[in-house]
């Protein structure tokens, strides 16, 4: 089975995280073999894409550090509404006081 380089490209995604079926793995790799273009745009994706090897989704051994990283995550997302919410205060406060001064 040869595919086109759009539906290749769809699937190098599936492909690098090992994730493909045999079928697209196999007919994946063929193309890749043949065809520069791909080859190169899956170049450029392993170097852009973390695989879950690397994220340590893959074993639940590594749970703990998965774990350690949305903490992290929450810990900013926390910190970036503290400062949506104080920004607003200070506006609504110079509002108020603008508003006692006329
Ligand atoms: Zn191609």
């Amino acid at each position: 089975m040869s595919l086109n380089c759009d539906i290749v490209k769809d699937l190098v995604a599936l492909y690098h995280d090992g994730l493909a079926s045999e079928a697209s793995e196999t007919a994946v790799k063929a193309h890749l073999k043949e065809c520069k273009s791909c080859r190169d745009y899956y170049k450029q994706y392993r170097l852009s894409a973390p695989s879950l090897e690397k994220l340590n989704f893959s074993s639940l051994g590594n749970y703990g550090e998965l774990a350690k990283h949305m903490r992290v995550r929450r810990l900013w997302m926390l910190v970036a509404a503290l400062s949506y919410v104080s920004a607003s205060l200070c506006a609504f406060v110079m509002l108020l006081m603008r508003m006692r001064r006329k």
